[in-house]
């Protein structure tokens, strides 16, 4: 294949050898320190204010660095994460269930289809526990049981009870707690909020992240900021697929311009398709809506056994359904985990035993625990998802089924970062979902909250100490050439954008874009439609820029301008995740290739061949693949079972 070309290994130095258990402690251990009075001559810029930028930002501030946070919302509180629902994994086994440090490990890793890094996955198995105590702490009004303990619920792929609730708030909950900390270090002078700033380049002064080029979004100025470490905590970039669960905004410029000054980008082809999303009802929709996987707990997923059975839910008997998951997959029923259910729905459909216009969904039915439980109860637990629900389709789901169908949700892939989530640039750190780490292939549902908050609070703040004892790296001048090419380069890119002056919006670009990605690169890929894929990319990019329109200027509020720029950027970006895709050529996790399936059309991994992270390095004819090999010392892959 030319479409790329293999480079040296690259390999994560950062972890410790040893026995995994003690490899945190031992890194902690071994990291330099800076000391109070030193820590104040040193800055560090943060991009994103979700769960790990918030945290992130308020700990290192806690800490006495000087830190400078940006968001491109209108308040840091408005980030993504405020929309997570279903709630946050720990390894706490208040349940008694048999859970441990060692099994969040064994089910993550075992989760993401063996295709992460063991070390990580383990250190966020032991932060696990030490989140919920710091959010309790903080005031989070986690779910709590009639005797006043904390409560727990299961999400898919785990056989126990560890996942910690505010009803199906929980990111919003989450967020308020970091979003306080946070405040509270702006009162005190140790974080400088810039609010409406996006970030549109990194400057990297011999060889070392050194700041950022932003966009005023209200003045449209254009300006540098220069800091002894940048932190990316700007999330991931599913709305490459145009119709995702994500907010709106969501979008992959800082990281990816990053990875075009020199930051690897690992697994970009690794996409989570949530199963549970509410089905997509026309051409008109700019935004799918999750049903949180936590409704798994009580709904049951069926459709008619017979294809094309058009009766209402309603008529048809017990013995006229198909519950589907619980009987492919009987030891883990409606809670397997989300690549598995999403191609289960799919499979369903295939069929043509889908429900509801189009044949695209499934019912999730609540019928036995209403029965069971009695409204009350299951009003307290998933009151404001029902009510959004019925907001959404008009229908009431206390007495139709839900239905749901498959949609976009997460990115495991991110920019690659070793143990002490550093990239490849040193300086540059990356934490949260703009990072690749701890998932692999599939990411366990209530498991990106954790990892967010493991990053930004307890993880980051302590590698990045490491890294800042050799500092302060020295004043740079607004004119040093590498920060003025910088600038001037953002400067040149809006112009350029705004100079195209043709006849078709960004929306209907992204839209289509999001259309060939859905088609070739979603939840089933061959090599012949991603070889397509590649070819339709590269002809709208070129269509982008000769015939975008975008009206105002750069020098005002111009909304389109900002949403350009992030599309062009999701057009090299689909180009790089299509590459990916096609040179992996096993099924794993989220990356489902037809190719490659069991004899009863289950993922079929090719750990000899495919047993690696795959981090590309950008060059301008085509990217370089470097191979991670990843080693299995305790979980030893085997045949991903549910059954
Ligand atoms: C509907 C929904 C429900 C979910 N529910 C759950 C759940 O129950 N449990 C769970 O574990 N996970 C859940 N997830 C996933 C989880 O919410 C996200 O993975 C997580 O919140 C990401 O947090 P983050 O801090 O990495 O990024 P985000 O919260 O996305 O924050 C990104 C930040 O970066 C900033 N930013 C981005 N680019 C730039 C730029 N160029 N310049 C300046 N600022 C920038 C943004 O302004 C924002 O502040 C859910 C996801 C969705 C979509």
């Amino acid at each position: 294949m030319d479409l790329y070309v293999e480079g040296a290994p690259i390999a994560d130095r950062a972890t410790p050898d040893g026995p995994i258990e003690t490899r945190w402690e031992r890194r902690q251990f071994s990291a330099k320190l800076v000391n109070p009075a030193n820590r104040r001559k040193l800055s560090v810029i943060v991009v994103g204010t979700g769960l790990a930028g918030g945290s992130a930002a308020a700990t290192l501030a806690e800490a006495g660095y000087r830190v400078r946070s940006y968001c491109y919302q209108d308040s840091p509180r408005r980030a993504h994460s405020i929309a997570a629902q279903g709630g946050i994994n720990a390894a706490k086994n208040y349940r008694n269930d048999g859970d441990s440090v060692y099994r969040l490990f064994y089910d993550t890793v075992k989760g993401g289809d063996f295709r992460a890094r063991e070390s990580n996955v383990y250190r966020l198995a032991q932060v696990s526990a030490n989140i919920i105590d710091q959010c309790v702490a903080q005031g989070v009004p986690f779910a709590r049981e009639y005797g006043g303990l904390l409560d727990n619920r299961s999400f898919g792929g785990t056989q126990v009870s560890r996942t910690f609730y505010a009803r199906g708030q929980t990111g919003q909950q989450l967020l308020l707690g970091a979003y306080q900390a946070m405040e509270r270090q702006i009162a005190a002078g140790t974080i400088e909020m810039f609010a409406r700033h996006e970030m549109l380049d990194l400057v990297v002064v011999d060889g070392r992240a050194r700041g950022v080029v932003v966009r005023d979004l209200v003045t449209g100025e254009v300006s540098t900021d220069i800091a002894d470490a940048v932190v990316l905590a700007s999330g991931g970039y599913g709305n490459v697929f145009f119709l995702s669960t994500n907010a709106k905004g969501c979008n992959v410029t800082a990281t990816w311009r990053a990875h075009r000054k020199g930051a690897y980008f690992a697994n970009p082809c690794y996409t989570q398709i949530h199963p549970t999303c509410i089905p997509e009802s026309g051409t008109h929709q700019s935004k799918l809506t999750l049903m949180s996987e936590s409704l798994r707990n009580d709904g049951r997923v069926w459709v008619p056994k017979v294809a094309g059975d058009d009766r209402a839910p309603g008529d048809i008997p017990e013995s006229d359904r198909d519950y589907y998951l619980e009987r492919i997959y009987p030891a883990f029923g409606n809670l397997v985990p989300r690549d598995i259910a999403s191609r289960a729905a799919k499979n369903v459909c295939d069929e043509g035993r889908g429900v509801g216009p189009g044949g695209l969904g499934v019912y999730l039915d609540f019928a036995g625990a209403l029965e069971r439980l009695g409204r009350p109860a299951v009003e307290e637990k998933y009151g404001n998802l029902f009510e959004m629900y019925q907001r959404i389709t008009g229908e009431d789901p206390y007495r139709v089924p839900m239905r749901i169908y498959p949609a976009v949700h997460y990115t495991m892939g991110g920019l690659w970062v070793d143990y002490d989530l550093q990239s490849t640039i040193p300086g540059l750190f990356v934490i949260g979902e703009a990072n690749f780490s701890d998932h692999g292939a599939n990411r366990l549902g209530a498991s990106a909250l954790m990892q967010g908050l493991a990053d930004g609070y307890f993880v980051l703040p302590n590698t990045i100490n490491d890294y800042l004892a050799a500092g302060p790296f020295g004043d740079i001048a607004a004119d040093h050439p590498a920060v003025a090419s910088a600038r001037q380069a953002v400067s040149e890119r809006l112009a350029a954008l705004l100079a195209v002056d043709g006849d078709r919006t960004v929306d209907s670009f992204h839209r289509e874009l999001g259309h060939v990605m859905w088609e070739y690169c979603g939840m089933e890929r061959t090599e012949e439609g991603l070889t397509k894929a590649l070819g339709l990319i590269r002809g709208l990019r070129d269509e982008f820029w000769a015939r975008v329109k975008v009206p105002g200027t750069g020098a005002e509020l111009n909304q389109n301008l900002e949403k350009a720029g992030r599309v062009a950027d999701f057009f090299e970006l689909a180009e790089l995740m299509c590459i990916d895709a096609l040179h992996r050529r096993e099924s794993c996790g989220g990356h489902f290739r037809a190719e490659s399936q069991t004899a009863d059309g289950e993922a079929l991994r090719h750990d000899d061949e495919f047993g690696y992270v795959a981090a590309w390095e950008h060059a301008v004819e085509r990217p370089v693949l470097h191979k991670e090999t990843l080693d299995f010392a305790y979980v030893h892959p085997s045949t991903r079972s549910y059954k």
